[in-house]
């Protein structure tokens, strides 16, 4: 079995659990689909864009099924979950559907294939091609999983789902409401990963700050940061991603503060920072509320962490004034990276019935904008790092830059965020950790030479 996993970190963990129940009934995993005689898409259904991407890496695969004999191709994921009805009457060479409360018995239902499955194999395979609705399952730290990430870095997914009513979303509609993992599952989770060498945890979820709510927590993600602290075995760098403003509260804040595992690291996706175009998305919040919760997690984290953020522009009703709010409010603030959108309509959310009245081109204009301040105030930032002395995680070697390594600080999380280049690092081995006197900066990178050599890779 070979699997092409498209979208988020969240949709990776699906990815590795489809793929431990897989190895765990005997099914050899390969990289390479010519090696394999099935194709597991794992979709993403987040955005139009998205979708479209899927829709072609499904379009590839049932083309890779026609190319020899014997193949299936199964559909997963978030997409099947939203349009699995859908996919299946559009793409009857598809062999299965396996929507994401479906995952734990993907193995079963590839063993109920036929080898060689005819055109339309999928209907006949109970729920294949039904609508599926919002998620419910939850899984936990002994549900088989075979990790895709590198062997020194991990995903944790504490929760599934959410509960909050983000207008433009269309999440909570398939992937259900919040459901936490308990604590002493995630404890489980986190210590494992310590004794497999696993160097660095990314605490990931829809919101992280609704983390225990559903279990009666009242401060859940204190509570989280606290186990996490007073486990004898942790990864040594925890870093927890997607805070939702408004919800940070003192204990949370005070949690962070003496917590000397959870790296300073602030991911708190804003959208916006206009009240009235917040107000219409259904978030809560101000330029003067951000700027004030900033500080506050600056303050816990120790001065000075990376920081991340993610904004929708062309949002319907978005105005060349509510648009300027923004840029101030973003030129103000600065972060270290920022993703920025242009908005689009999605079924099955309430801006659905707002006027999609910012055009393509001025949508695509501010983007543009926007996408520059954030470099310029990203590079801003870098520059004020000169000098310092980081602890940076060795990723490889840099394939643009002989000699060098690539690597990350505690403040860039994988995949998203900048790097840092350790100047001749090419012989040290991914995963070991070294400290980086910063000699040079960009808008998303630091470069620098190695002070000393903190810890090899085990
Ligand atoms: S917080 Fe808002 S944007 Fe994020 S998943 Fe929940 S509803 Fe969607």
């Amino acid at each position: 079995v070979a699997l092409v996993s498209l979208g988020c970190p969240k949709n990776q963990v699906d990815s590795e659990l489809i793929l431990g129940r897989l190895r765990e009934a005997g099914c050899e995993i390969v990289a390479d689909p010519d090696a394999a005689d099935t194709l597991v898409v794992n979709t993403c259904s987040f955005i139009d864009r998205a979708r479209a991407e899927s829709v072609e890496a499904l379009l590839d695969a049932v083309a890779w099924k026609s190319g020899g004999e014997d193949r299936r191709v199964v559909a997963a994921g978030c997409l099947v979950q939203r349009h699995g009805d859908e996919l299946s009457a559009e793409l009857p060479e598809l062999d299965d559907l396996v929507g994401l409360d479906e995952i734990s018995g993907v193995a079963t239902r590839l063993a109920r294939l036929p080898a060689s499955a005819p055109s339309g194999a999928a209907a006949r395979l109970p729920a294949a091609g039904a609508p599926r609705g919002a998620a419910t399952g939850l899984f936990d730290h002994a549900a088989p999983r075979l990790r895709l990430s590198p062997p020194f870095s991990a995903y944790v997914k504490i929760a599934e789902g959410c509960d909050q009513n983000c207008a433009f979303c269309a999440i909570p509609t398939f992937r259900g409401r919040a459901r936490s993992r308990p604590l002493d599952d995630l404890a489980a989770e986190l210590t494992g990963l310590a004794r497999e060498g696993v160097v660095e945890a990314n605490l990931i979820a829809q919101d992280s700050t609704g983390y225990g709510r559903d279990l009666g927590l009242r401060d859940g993600l204190a509570e989280l940061v606290r186990t996490v602290e007073a486990l004898p075995e942790a990864p040594p760098w925890v870093r927890v991603h997607y805070l939702y403003p408004g919800r940070i509260g003192r204990r949370l804040l005070e949690a962070l503060a003496g917590a000397a595992r959870i790296v300073p690291y602030v991911d708190l996706p804003l959208q916006h920072a206009h009240p009235d175009v917040l107000r219409r998305m259904g978030r809560p919040g101000s330029p003067e509320a951000y700027l004030r919760q900033l500080e506050q997690l600056d303050r816990a984290l120790g001065g000075a962490p990376g920081r991340r953020s993610g904004f929708i522009v062309g949002f319907p009703g978005e105005t060349d004034d509510e648009f300027a709010t923004l840029c101030d409010f973003v030129e103000e603030a600065g972060f270290d990276a920022a993703g920025v959108f242009a908005y689009s309509h999605e079924e099955g959310t309430r801006a659905l019935h707002l006027d999609d009245d910012v055009t393509p081109e001025v949508k695509e204009e501010r983007k543009v904008v926007l996408e520059e301040i954030v470099a310029a105030v990203a590079e801003e930032r870098a520059r004020r790092r000169l000098g310092e002395e980081l602890d940076v995680l060795v990723e490889g070697p840099a394939e643009d830059v002989p000699g060098a390594a690539t690597g990350r600080w505690a403040g860039q999380a994988p995949e998203v965020d900048g790097r840092v280049l350790v100047e001749s690092g090419a012989h040290l081995s991914a995963g070991a950790m070294v400290r980086v006197q910063v000699t040079a900066t960009g808008p998303f990178e630091l470069s620098g030479r190695v002070a000393r050599l903190e810890r090899a890779m085990p």
